[in-house]
């Protein structure tokens, strides 16, 4: 009955519920400490969840479909025209209207080797083929070999800044040469899901590329810093040319009301974006003298996680979680060896720390 293709279509696989962990140990879920998703350890915006609270009274309307509120919100925020904007059901639905509005067989995806799972799921999803450029040894993306590797068939090519699951960053410089370098066949999309744990004075500011008509879309998410994973919103922002075929592309009522109110209140939440950043910072600092102490590798990051090499990733995770500490192993990254790492709080990180000392004694 369905498409053949579907048979090998691989199927994202999330974490175990942090309900399910907590039962199986017999421990309250306030006894799990989940720092597996790089979500936010500060909970969510407080203005955001007031407001998303106000909106669940008007539940028996539709949501604006064309987030018109939200997107007057974010144009003023940017310095752009409301129509630069697409929001969307999590910046991953953005990342599957690229591929319904960009994508046949046969095409081709250019994309990092430790890249965001995300981009190869939709790739397979729509025939196209996934082209994985290696790191370069120092876990950023090799922009070069990026380029390098645009053939007549490349329609998308995906960076992420900072990468999720390195934590690397690029910096202005270089993504606007890359973006300036590809063919106009080729549609770019720069995924800032982690740009706002960059320190705003060296955050790349990409709208020039939008104002030169590129074909260059960047995302952006409520799942991060703002803490809104749950209620799933993201969106991209691009020329108007490409905005427009995407919303053609989409759902008409594609992200909910809740949400909406909630990002546009979340995003004049100027004092906990920056309790969190900094707070980001400091834990991340804790974290890296922490496994420098221990002569644990880790790679340097600008999100808010860390990549950590333990040894054997599973079996450090499997280990972890019977402690009710969540991780991430990174096998299916060609990372074998290493785990990421959420920042948590300063409790959090050092409980961690003080498990990964248990293991490591084990492992020995
Ligand atoms: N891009 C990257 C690089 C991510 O790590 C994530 C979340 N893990 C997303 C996009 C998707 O975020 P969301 O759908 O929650 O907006």
């Amino acid at each position: 009955l369905a498409r053949p293709e579907l048979a090998t279509q691989p199927v994202y696989e999330p974490g175990k519920p942090i309900e399910d962990v907590a039962r199986e140990l017999g421990l309250a879920v306030a006894d799990i400490t989940k720092l597996a998703s790089n979500e936010n350890p500060f909970g969510p915006s407080p203005l955001g969840i007031a407001a998303a609270q106000h909106a669940l009274t008007h539940s028996e309307l539709y949501p604006d479909g064309d987030c018109v509120a939200l997107r007057a919100r974010l144009a003023a925020y940017w310095q752009l025209s409301p129509r630069a904007f697409v929001v969307g059901n999590g910046s991953n639905e953005i990342i599957e209207l690229l591929g319904h509005a960009f994508l046949r067989p046969g095409d081709e995806v250019v994309m990092g080797s430790c890249a965001f799972v995300v981009y190869k799921l939709v790739s397979l999803l729509f025939g196209a083929k996934p082209v994985e450029v290696p790191m370069r040894a120092d876990f950023a993306h090799d922009l070069d070999a990026m380029l390098a590797a645009v053939t007549a068939h490349t329609r998308l090519v995906f960076v992420a800044s900072p990468n999720n699951p390195t934590g690397r960053a690029h910096s202005q410089a270089e993504l606007l040469a890359f973006a300036r370098a590809l063919p106009p066949h080729v549609v770019l999309c720069i995924d800032e899901a982690y740009a706002e744990y960059l320190d705003p004075a060296a955050a790349p500011d990409l709208c020039e590329l939008i104002a030169e008509g590129r074909h260059v879309i960047c995302l952006r998410t409520f799942s991060k810093v703002y803490g809104l994973a749950g209620l799933r919103i993201g969106y991209g922002y691009a020329s108007e040319e490409l905005v427009g075929l995407l919303n053609r592309v989409r759902q008409p009522f594609n992200v909910n009301a809740i949400s909406q109110a909630a990002a546009r209140a979340a995003l004049d939440d100027v004092d906990f974006v920056a309790r969190c950043r900094r707070e980001n910072a400091r834990g991340l600092r804790q974290l890296e003298v922490g496994l420098a102490e221990r002569g644990v590798e880790f790679v340097a990051s600008a999100a808010n996680f860390i990549l950590l090499k333990v040894g054997d990733g599973v079996r450090c995770f499997q280990w972890m979680q019977t402690q009710g500490m969540i991780v991430r192993p990174v096998a299916s990254y060609g990372l074998p060896e290493w785990i990421r790492l959420t920042v948590g709080t300063a409790a959090q990180n050092a409980r961690f720390l003080s498990l990964l000392d248990e293991f490591l004694a084990k492992a020995r």
